[in-house]
Protein backbone atom coordinates (compact mmCIF):
# COMPACT_ATOMS: atom_id res chain seq x y z
CA UNK A 1 0.00 0.00 0.00
CA UNK A 2 1.55 3.39 -1.22
CA UNK A 3 1.36 5.73 2.51
CA UNK A 4 2.97 8.53 0.64
CA UNK A 5 2.12 11.55 1.10
CA UNK A 6 1.76 14.66 -1.63
CA UNK A 7 4.69 16.85 -0.60
CA UNK A 8 3.93 20.48 -1.08
CA UNK A 9 7.70 21.24 0.04
CA UNK A 10 10.58 22.66 -1.80
CA UNK A 11 12.94 19.49 -2.07
CA UNK A 12 12.37 16.36 -1.60
CA UNK A 13 9.31 17.08 -3.39
CA UNK A 14 6.30 14.25 -5.00
CA UNK A 15 8.24 11.89 -7.94
CA UNK A 16 6.96 10.26 -10.70
CA UNK A 17 6.17 6.74 -10.32
CA UNK A 18 8.59 5.95 -13.39
CA UNK A 19 10.89 8.26 -11.75
CA UNK A 20 10.58 5.89 -8.75
CA UNK A 21 11.07 2.82 -10.93
CA UNK A 22 14.34 3.55 -12.77
CA UNK A 23 16.28 3.22 -9.65
CA UNK A 24 15.23 -0.20 -9.41
CA UNK A 25 18.37 -1.41 -11.01
CA UNK A 26 22.04 -1.34 -9.11
CA UNK A 27 24.28 0.40 -12.13
CA UNK A 28 28.21 -0.58 -11.47
CA UNK A 29 30.41 2.74 -11.29
CA UNK A 30 31.99 1.31 -14.06
CA UNK A 31 29.91 0.11 -16.38
CA UNK A 32 30.33 1.86 -19.52
CA UNK A 33 26.45 2.47 -19.82
CA UNK A 34 26.44 4.05 -16.57
CA UNK A 35 29.21 5.96 -18.02
CA UNK A 36 27.88 7.88 -20.97
CA UNK A 37 24.70 8.26 -19.14
CA UNK A 38 26.70 10.55 -17.01
CA UNK A 39 28.21 12.01 -19.67
CA UNK A 40 24.82 12.28 -21.41
CA UNK A 41 23.02 14.01 -18.44
CA UNK A 42 25.98 16.98 -17.87
CA UNK A 43 25.50 17.51 -21.71
CA UNK A 44 21.45 18.20 -21.26
CA UNK A 45 22.16 20.41 -18.13
CA UNK A 46 24.00 22.76 -20.29
CA UNK A 47 20.98 22.70 -22.44
CA UNK A 48 18.40 23.74 -19.82
CA UNK A 49 20.84 26.54 -19.02
CA UNK A 50 20.26 27.64 -22.66
CA UNK A 51 24.25 26.83 -23.52
CA UNK A 52 26.51 23.67 -24.43
CA UNK A 53 30.16 22.38 -24.02
CA UNK A 54 30.74 24.10 -27.95
CA UNK A 55 29.81 27.01 -26.26
CA UNK A 56 32.45 27.19 -23.27
CA UNK A 57 30.09 25.70 -20.62
CA UNK A 58 30.78 22.58 -18.45
CA UNK A 59 28.48 20.91 -16.32
CA UNK A 60 29.86 19.10 -13.20
CA UNK A 61 28.15 16.50 -10.83
CA UNK A 62 28.69 16.75 -7.43
CA UNK A 63 27.39 14.04 -4.44
CA UNK A 64 25.33 15.89 -1.29
CA UNK A 65 22.30 18.11 -1.48
CA UNK A 66 22.02 21.58 -3.04
CA UNK A 67 24.25 23.02 -0.44
CA UNK A 68 27.37 20.76 -1.15
CA UNK A 69 27.19 21.98 -4.18
CA UNK A 70 27.11 25.82 -2.96
CA UNK A 71 29.74 25.23 -0.69
CA UNK A 72 31.78 23.54 -3.47
CA UNK A 73 32.16 26.74 -5.61
CA UNK A 74 32.30 29.31 -2.60
CA UNK A 75 35.09 27.23 -1.86
CA UNK A 76 37.05 26.53 -4.92
CA UNK A 77 36.20 29.67 -6.66
CA UNK A 78 37.64 31.93 -4.68
CA UNK A 79 41.59 33.34 -4.26
CA UNK A 80 43.24 33.81 -1.36
CA UNK A 81 43.83 37.22 -2.11
CA UNK A 82 39.76 37.05 -3.64
CA UNK A 83 36.69 38.82 -1.79
CA UNK A 84 32.90 37.71 -2.02
CA UNK A 85 30.03 40.16 -2.31
CA UNK A 86 26.78 37.87 -1.13
CA UNK A 87 23.22 39.68 -2.15
CA UNK A 88 21.25 38.51 0.66
CA UNK A 89 17.06 38.68 0.92
CA UNK A 90 16.81 34.88 2.74
CA UNK A 91 18.45 32.07 4.68
CA UNK A 92 19.89 30.39 1.37
CA UNK A 93 21.97 33.67 1.17
CA UNK A 94 22.39 33.59 4.81
CA UNK A 95 24.05 30.68 4.13
CA UNK A 96 26.50 31.24 1.24
CA UNK A 97 27.61 34.22 3.99
CA UNK A 98 27.91 31.25 6.52
CA UNK A 99 29.85 29.41 4.02
CA UNK A 100 32.72 32.36 3.31
CA UNK A 101 33.27 32.84 6.94
CA UNK A 102 34.05 29.36 7.17
CA UNK A 103 36.51 29.30 4.84
CA UNK A 104 37.96 32.73 5.85
CA UNK A 105 37.21 34.42 2.80
CA UNK A 106 37.03 38.26 2.83
CA UNK A 107 33.76 38.56 2.11
CA UNK A 108 30.68 41.79 2.14
CA UNK A 109 27.06 41.45 2.30
CA UNK A 110 24.45 43.69 0.72
CA UNK A 111 20.89 42.80 2.75
CA UNK A 112 17.79 43.58 1.91
CA UNK A 113 14.57 42.39 3.42
CA UNK A 114 13.05 39.03 3.14
CA UNK A 115 10.25 40.95 0.85
CA UNK A 116 12.60 43.25 -0.95
CA UNK A 117 14.50 42.92 -4.16
CA UNK A 118 18.27 43.61 -4.08
CA UNK A 119 19.32 47.26 -4.69
CA UNK A 120 21.25 47.45 -7.25
CA UNK A 121 22.27 51.27 -7.15
CA UNK A 122 23.75 50.28 -3.88
CA UNK A 123 25.34 47.13 -5.55
CA UNK A 124 26.73 49.30 -8.43
CA UNK A 125 28.44 51.95 -5.99
CA UNK A 126 29.81 48.94 -3.64
CA UNK A 127 31.46 47.43 -6.66
CA UNK A 128 32.61 51.13 -7.80
CA UNK A 129 33.62 51.29 -4.11
CA UNK A 130 35.58 48.01 -3.45
CA UNK A 131 37.90 47.32 -6.00
CA UNK A 132 39.11 43.81 -3.98
CA UNK A 133 35.96 42.37 -4.54
CA UNK A 134 36.67 39.41 -7.32
CA UNK A 135 32.85 37.85 -7.01
CA UNK A 136 29.58 38.14 -6.72
CA UNK A 137 27.27 35.79 -5.50
CA UNK A 138 23.22 35.67 -5.55
CA UNK A 139 20.40 33.26 -5.35
CA UNK A 140 17.75 33.34 -8.58
CA UNK A 141 14.83 32.04 -6.49
CA UNK A 142 14.98 32.72 -2.48
CA UNK A 143 12.96 29.85 -1.19
CA UNK A 144 12.98 31.45 2.28
CA UNK A 145 9.84 33.19 1.09
CA UNK A 146 9.69 32.63 -3.00
CA UNK A 147 10.62 35.62 -3.71
CA UNK A 148 12.53 36.12 -7.76
CA UNK A 149 15.68 38.15 -7.56
CA UNK A 150 16.18 39.47 -10.97
CA UNK A 151 19.24 37.73 -11.82
CA UNK A 152 19.70 38.77 -15.20
CA UNK A 153 20.09 42.18 -14.51
CA UNK A 154 22.44 41.63 -11.53
CA UNK A 155 24.37 39.68 -14.13
CA UNK A 156 24.74 42.63 -16.55
CA UNK A 157 26.20 44.83 -13.67
CA UNK A 158 28.44 42.23 -12.85
CA UNK A 159 29.70 41.78 -15.76
CA UNK A 160 30.02 45.36 -16.81
CA UNK A 161 31.96 45.50 -13.64
CA UNK A 162 33.81 42.93 -14.68
CA UNK A 163 33.55 40.19 -11.69
CA UNK A 164 32.55 36.92 -11.67
CA UNK A 165 29.29 35.87 -10.87
CA UNK A 166 28.10 33.36 -8.72
CA UNK A 167 24.01 31.97 -8.74
CA UNK A 168 22.24 29.77 -6.74
CA UNK A 169 19.73 28.94 -8.69
CA UNK A 170 18.29 25.78 -6.81
CA UNK A 171 14.83 26.07 -6.57
CA UNK A 172 14.47 27.75 -9.79
CA UNK A 173 16.63 25.76 -12.38
CA UNK A 174 14.40 23.64 -14.84
CA UNK A 175 11.09 25.53 -14.46
CA UNK A 176 12.47 29.07 -14.62
CA UNK A 177 13.74 30.33 -18.16
CA UNK A 178 17.24 30.94 -17.98
CA UNK A 179 20.31 31.52 -20.06
CA UNK A 180 23.57 31.68 -18.72
CA UNK A 181 25.40 33.33 -21.19
CA UNK A 182 22.61 36.49 -21.07
CA UNK A 183 22.24 36.47 -17.32
CA UNK A 184 26.46 36.52 -17.49
CA UNK A 185 26.52 33.50 -15.03
CA UNK A 186 29.93 32.01 -14.47
CA UNK A 187 28.48 29.27 -12.00
CA UNK A 188 24.95 28.67 -11.85
CA UNK A 189 24.33 25.80 -8.86
CA UNK A 190 21.08 23.56 -8.68
CA UNK A 191 20.24 20.07 -7.74
CA UNK A 192 18.73 16.90 -8.50
CA UNK A 193 15.41 16.61 -6.54
CA UNK A 194 13.99 20.38 -6.96
CA UNK A 195 12.37 21.79 -10.35
CA UNK A 196 14.28 18.88 -12.17
CA UNK A 197 11.83 16.03 -10.27
CA UNK A 198 14.30 14.08 -9.70
CA UNK A 199 15.82 12.13 -6.11
CA UNK A 200 18.13 13.51 -3.54
CA UNK A 201 21.56 13.02 -3.76
CA UNK A 202 23.73 15.16 -5.73
CA UNK A 203 24.02 19.06 -7.19
CA UNK A 204 25.42 20.07 -9.93
CA UNK A 205 27.46 23.27 -10.98
CA UNK A 206 27.34 24.37 -14.31
CA UNK A 207 30.20 26.56 -15.44
CA UNK A 208 32.10 28.74 -18.11
CA UNK A 209 35.46 26.40 -18.93
CA UNK A 210 37.73 29.91 -18.93
CA UNK A 211 36.69 30.79 -15.68
CA UNK A 212 37.05 26.70 -14.07
CA UNK A 213 40.27 26.48 -15.91
CA UNK A 214 41.47 29.52 -13.60
CA UNK A 215 40.81 27.77 -10.43
CA UNK A 216 43.46 24.87 -9.90
CA UNK A 217 44.69 24.49 -6.33
CA UNK A 218 42.40 26.96 -4.70
CA UNK A 219 39.83 24.72 -3.55
CA UNK A 220 39.69 24.40 0.25
CA UNK A 221 38.72 20.48 0.78
CA UNK A 222 39.05 17.52 -1.38
CA UNK A 223 35.94 16.43 -1.64
CA UNK A 224 34.01 19.31 -2.49
CA UNK A 225 37.04 20.77 -4.80
CA UNK A 226 35.20 21.69 -8.03
CA UNK A 227 38.19 21.29 -10.33
CA UNK A 228 39.32 18.24 -9.20
CA UNK A 229 36.15 16.84 -9.50
CA UNK A 230 35.54 18.33 -12.76
CA UNK A 231 38.88 16.75 -14.05
CA UNK A 232 38.02 13.57 -12.73
CA UNK A 233 34.55 13.62 -14.82
CA UNK A 234 36.88 14.78 -18.27
CA UNK A 235 39.72 11.80 -17.11
CA UNK A 236 37.36 9.22 -16.93
CA UNK A 237 33.90 9.85 -17.08
CA UNK A 238 33.35 9.10 -13.29
CA UNK A 239 32.68 10.91 -10.11
CA UNK A 240 36.01 11.06 -7.85
CA UNK A 241 34.17 8.73 -5.05
CA UNK A 242 31.22 6.53 -5.01
CA UNK A 243 28.27 8.00 -6.97
CA UNK A 244 24.72 8.28 -6.25
CA UNK A 245 23.92 5.43 -8.69
CA UNK A 246 20.29 5.29 -8.12
CA UNK A 247 19.75 9.48 -8.05
CA UNK A 248 21.62 9.63 -11.45
CA UNK A 249 19.10 6.52 -12.95
CA UNK A 250 16.38 8.50 -11.12
CA UNK A 251 17.56 11.87 -13.01
CA UNK A 252 18.24 10.55 -16.18
CA UNK A 253 14.18 9.34 -16.38
CA UNK A 254 13.21 12.37 -14.73
CA UNK A 255 15.14 14.49 -17.82
CA UNK A 256 13.46 12.91 -20.03
CA UNK A 257 9.71 13.67 -18.54
CA UNK A 258 11.05 17.30 -18.19
CA UNK A 259 11.70 17.24 -21.40
CA UNK A 260 8.39 15.59 -22.45
CA UNK A 261 6.76 18.11 -20.42
CA UNK A 262 7.94 20.50 -23.02
CA UNK A 263 11.24 21.44 -21.20
CA UNK A 264 11.66 24.23 -19.24
CA UNK A 265 8.65 26.52 -20.74
CA UNK A 266 6.09 23.36 -20.32
CA UNK A 267 6.96 22.60 -16.72
CA UNK A 268 7.16 26.58 -15.43
CA UNK A 269 3.28 27.13 -16.72
CA UNK A 270 2.67 23.73 -15.00
CA UNK A 271 4.00 25.45 -11.54
CA UNK A 272 2.75 28.73 -12.67
CA UNK A 273 -0.94 27.22 -13.17
CA UNK A 274 -0.16 25.25 -9.94
CA UNK A 275 0.64 28.75 -8.49
CA UNK A 276 -2.34 30.46 -9.52
CA UNK A 277 -4.52 27.85 -8.39
CA UNK A 278 -3.33 28.08 -4.60
CA UNK A 279 -3.47 31.97 -4.26
CA UNK A 280 -6.68 31.91 -5.21
CA UNK A 281 -8.09 29.25 -3.69
CA UNK A 282 -5.90 30.60 -0.40
CA UNK A 283 -7.20 33.84 -1.13
CA UNK A 284 -11.41 32.82 -0.79
CA UNK A 285 -10.51 30.87 1.87
CA UNK A 286 -9.07 34.51 3.49
CA UNK A 287 -5.25 33.69 3.55
CA UNK A 288 -2.98 36.44 2.23
CA UNK A 289 0.02 35.76 0.87
CA UNK A 290 3.42 37.52 2.22
CA UNK A 291 5.01 38.73 -0.61
CA UNK A 292 3.43 40.82 -3.39
CA UNK A 293 2.43 39.40 -7.35
CA UNK A 294 5.14 41.21 -8.65
CA UNK A 295 8.06 39.89 -6.57
CA UNK A 296 6.36 36.21 -6.19
CA UNK A 297 7.93 33.31 -8.29
CA UNK A 298 5.62 30.44 -8.94
CA UNK A 299 8.37 28.07 -7.38
CA UNK A 300 6.42 28.42 -3.58
CA UNK A 301 4.27 30.55 -1.45
CA UNK A 302 4.47 32.13 1.50
CA UNK A 303 1.45 32.80 3.71
CA UNK A 304 0.51 34.51 6.53
CA UNK A 305 -0.69 32.89 9.80
CA UNK A 306 -4.30 33.85 10.42
CA UNK A 307 -5.19 36.30 12.87
CA UNK A 308 -7.54 34.30 14.54
CA UNK A 309 -5.92 33.05 17.70
CA UNK A 310 -7.19 29.79 17.34
CA UNK A 311 -5.08 29.07 14.91
CA UNK A 312 -2.30 26.66 16.02
CA UNK A 313 0.30 26.13 13.14
CA UNK A 314 1.26 22.39 14.80
CA UNK A 315 -2.18 21.08 14.57
CA UNK A 316 -3.06 22.61 11.55
CA UNK A 317 0.25 21.13 9.87
CA UNK A 318 -0.46 17.66 12.04
CA UNK A 319 -4.60 17.64 10.58
CA UNK A 320 -2.73 18.30 6.98
CA UNK A 321 -0.69 15.51 6.93
CA UNK A 322 -3.65 12.89 8.46
CA UNK A 323 -4.91 14.08 5.55
CA UNK A 324 -2.01 13.28 2.91
CA UNK A 325 -0.81 16.43 2.44
CA UNK A 326 2.54 17.97 3.88
CA UNK A 327 3.33 21.50 3.48
CA UNK A 328 6.06 23.84 4.65
CA UNK A 329 6.62 25.78 8.27
CA UNK A 330 7.85 29.45 7.46
CA UNK A 331 11.82 30.51 7.53
CA UNK A 332 11.28 34.55 8.26
CA UNK A 333 12.61 35.85 10.89
CA UNK A 334 10.02 38.07 12.04
CA UNK A 335 6.56 36.84 11.13
CA UNK A 336 4.69 34.05 11.46
CA UNK A 337 3.70 32.52 8.03
CA UNK A 338 3.79 28.86 6.23
CA UNK A 339 4.89 27.97 2.77
CA UNK A 340 3.21 25.69 0.34
CA UNK A 341 5.45 24.29 -2.66
CA UNK A 342 4.06 24.47 -5.77
CA UNK A 343 6.50 22.09 -7.45
CA UNK A 344 7.39 18.55 -7.62
CA UNK A 345 4.81 15.87 -9.69
CA UNK A 346 1.46 17.90 -8.67
CA UNK A 347 -1.00 19.47 -10.80
CA UNK A 348 -4.43 21.17 -10.44
CA UNK A 349 -6.27 17.86 -9.16
CA UNK A 350 -3.87 17.80 -6.43
CA UNK A 351 -3.54 21.74 -5.42
CA UNK A 352 -7.51 21.54 -5.28
CA UNK A 353 -7.75 18.55 -2.96
CA UNK A 354 -5.13 20.53 -0.63
CA UNK A 355 -7.63 23.42 -0.91
CA UNK A 356 -10.72 21.24 -0.12
CA UNK A 357 -8.25 19.43 2.98
CA UNK A 358 -7.08 23.07 4.39
CA UNK A 359 -10.72 24.19 4.18
CA UNK A 360 -11.94 21.30 6.57
CA UNK A 361 -9.04 21.68 8.66
CA UNK A 362 -10.18 24.77 9.59
CA UNK A 363 -13.80 24.47 9.95
CA UNK A 364 -12.38 21.33 12.42
CA UNK A 365 -10.89 24.17 14.65
CA UNK A 366 -13.80 25.92 14.68
CA UNK A 367 -12.30 28.89 12.63
CA UNK A 368 -14.87 30.58 10.33
CA UNK A 369 -14.18 30.17 6.75
CA UNK A 370 -13.40 32.13 5.01
CA UNK A 371 -11.10 33.63 7.47
CA UNK A 372 -11.89 37.18 8.82
CA UNK A 373 -9.99 39.78 7.19
C1 LIG B 1 16.93 23.90 -1.39
C2 LIG B 1 17.83 25.06 -1.54
C3 LIG B 1 19.18 25.03 -1.15
C4 LIG B 1 19.81 23.91 -0.37
O1 LIG B 1 19.61 22.69 -0.86
P1 LIG B 1 19.74 21.39 0.07
O2 LIG B 1 19.47 20.35 -0.95
O3 LIG B 1 18.71 21.47 1.15
O4 LIG B 1 21.11 21.35 0.59
C5 LIG B 1 19.97 26.12 -1.43
N1 LIG B 1 19.47 27.20 -2.01
C6 LIG B 1 18.18 27.29 -2.36
C7 LIG B 1 17.69 28.54 -3.02
C8 LIG B 1 17.32 26.23 -2.14
O5 LIG B 1 16.02 26.33 -2.50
Amino acid sequence: MNTDRLLFTPGPLTTSPTVKQAMQHDAGSRDPRFIAMIRDIRERLLQLGGVSQAAGYEAILLQGSGTFGVESVISSAIPTDGKILILINGVYGERMATMAGRHGLAATALRTAENQLPDLTVLDHALTQDQSITHVAAVHCETTTGILNPIEKIGALVRRHRRRFIVDAMSSFGAVPLDLTAAGMDYLISSANKCIEGVPGFSFVLARREVLSAIAGRARTLSLDLFAQWQGLEQDGQFRFTPPTHALLAFDQALRELEAEGGVTGRGRRYAANHQLLVAGMRKLGFRPYLTPETQSYIITTFHYPTDPRFRFAHFYQRLFEKGFVIYPGKLTRLDCFRIGNIGRIGEAEIQSLLTAIAETLHESGLPVPLPA
